[in-house]
């Protein structure tokens, strides 16, 4: 991986919401992207994500671990320079890139990256490795179809299970 992208993890609580915001991301000199998702610690909240689940099955935005709720809200592209892409929003305080923004984000793509980390037991390592891909595929190459494809989940499922 190059010296000049750096990627990590913050959680925070929001208790008034009863839930627990988890942030992935993975930043750099032409912006950063992020994973957000929100751990639901509310126990009668839990008790209706069961039933969407129940309900929606595979199309659910809930993903499952240890018995907890995770709701996939975001996978978000953030971009220092305005790009030819038309749908990107302009954000003036970003709290990535600690300034202005063009951002698009993609809520079926945050459910995809959820469900790895859940399947992969929380596995931040995982999630991390396929947001630099994702950054790559956004912000180096220009290919945001070669974003977050199946073979770059299998190579994720490769890498865990190699232990490295
Ligand atoms: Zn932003």
């Amino acid at each position: 991986m190059s010296a000049e992208i750096f990627s990590g993890k913050s959680e925070r609580t929001l208790a008034s919401r009863g839930m627990r915001a988890h942030t992935w991301y993975t930043c750099g000199p032409r912006g950063a992207v992020s994973l957000i998702a929100h751990e639901i610690t509310d126990p009668a909240t839990i008790a209706i994500y069961s039933r969407e689940s129940r309900l929606m099955g595979d199309l659910s935005i809930v993903s499952w671990l240890n018995g907890v709720p995770y709701l996939a809200i975001d996978l978000g592209t953030h971009r220092t320079l305005e790009g030819h892409r038309e749908y990107t929003t302009y954000m003036p305080e970003c709290e990535f890139l600690c300034g202005p923004c063009w951002y698009d984000g993609t809520s079926l793509g945050a459910v995809e990256l959820l469900r790895v980390w859940t399947e992969t037991d929380g596995t931040d390592a995982v999630v991390l490795h396929l947001l630099e891909k994702h950054y790559r595929a956004q912000l180096d190459e220009g290919d945001p179809s070669a974003a977050l494809g199946r073979e770059v989940v299998a190579e994720a499922e490769q890498i865990l299970r190699s232990g490295t």
